[in-house]
């Protein structure tokens, strides 16, 4: 049974896709994805030694080893060319580390036909990473689970690079026009947080003036798009 989180990438995961998820830990992902037959094979790639253990174990309890294969790899060096990995999830991180797994395994992305990224920090970055690297963003969804909101960026392959203003990669193309629920949570809660941050600095005695000036800029923009 995955969270509602997982569950959420899951559903973006084509039929019959090889796949790689990268950060994998327990390889909780995957394992449901192969146990409903919704996949034809998954690399579990870890770069931990602790959470690829767990992965092992998840495996074999569930009898996966030859759908799902584990491995100890940095990032898409999990990925050989001979697996024909199709679609790429990435759940979990922060959106530095993320696009930095893409950057830095761009090689493997050929032949690549589909991205889904969760972000738990720093969505922005992921999506400049993807309009500069001529991925447009397909879909995205936001979710709120056990007081946490999460975000899905599902992302394709694209020949003329995608064109997305300021405002579409802060908050998103799609989760922009849609202001759901989980997403006025998410920004007024942000709002919140720069208000204290900035107050905190005004008690300081050393005022960074730039960094209160920044923070008073993003929480317009928010105020603008609430
Ligand atoms: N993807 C799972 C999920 O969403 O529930 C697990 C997320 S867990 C918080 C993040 C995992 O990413 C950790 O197990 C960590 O070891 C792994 N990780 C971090 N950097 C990585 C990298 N460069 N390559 C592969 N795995 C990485």
């Amino acid at each position: 049974h995955l969270s509602k989180r997982l569950a959420t990438v899951a559903k973006y995961v084509p039929d019959q896709a090889r796949m790689a998820d990268i950060g994998s830990d327990h390889a909780y992902l995957p394992a449901n994805l192969a146990l409903n037959s919704r996949i034809e094979f998954a690399i579990a790639g870890e770069v931990a030694k602790g959470p690829y253990q767990n992965a092992l174990a998840e495996l074999t309890n569930h009898h996966l080893t030859n759908v799902i294969e584990a491995r100890l790899a940095d990032g898409l060096a999990a990925i050989e060319t001979s697996d024909r990995i199709d679609t790429i999830t990435i759940a979990g991180m922060g959106g530095t580390l993320i696009s930095d797994i893409l950057e830095n395994g761009k090689d493997k992305l050929a032949q690549v036909n589909r991205l889904i990224l969760e972000p738990n920090v720093g969505a922005e970055i992921v999506r400049q990473w993807l309009v500069d690297n001529y991925f447009e963003i397909t879909t995205e969804e936001i979710l709120s689970e056990d007081q946490h909101v999460y975000e899905i960026i599902v992302a394709e392959p694209t020949d003329i690079k995608a064109v997305y203003d300021a405002q579409e990669i802060l908050f998103g193309p799609f989760l922009l026009h849609e202001k759901s629920v989980p997403f006025v949570e998410k920004w007024q809660g942000q709002v919140a947080h720069l208000e204290t941050a900035i107050q905190q600095m005004e008690q300081a005695q050393k005022v960074p003036a730039d960094k209160i000036k920044e923070f008073q800029q993003e929480i317009q923009l928010i105020k603008e798009v609430l």
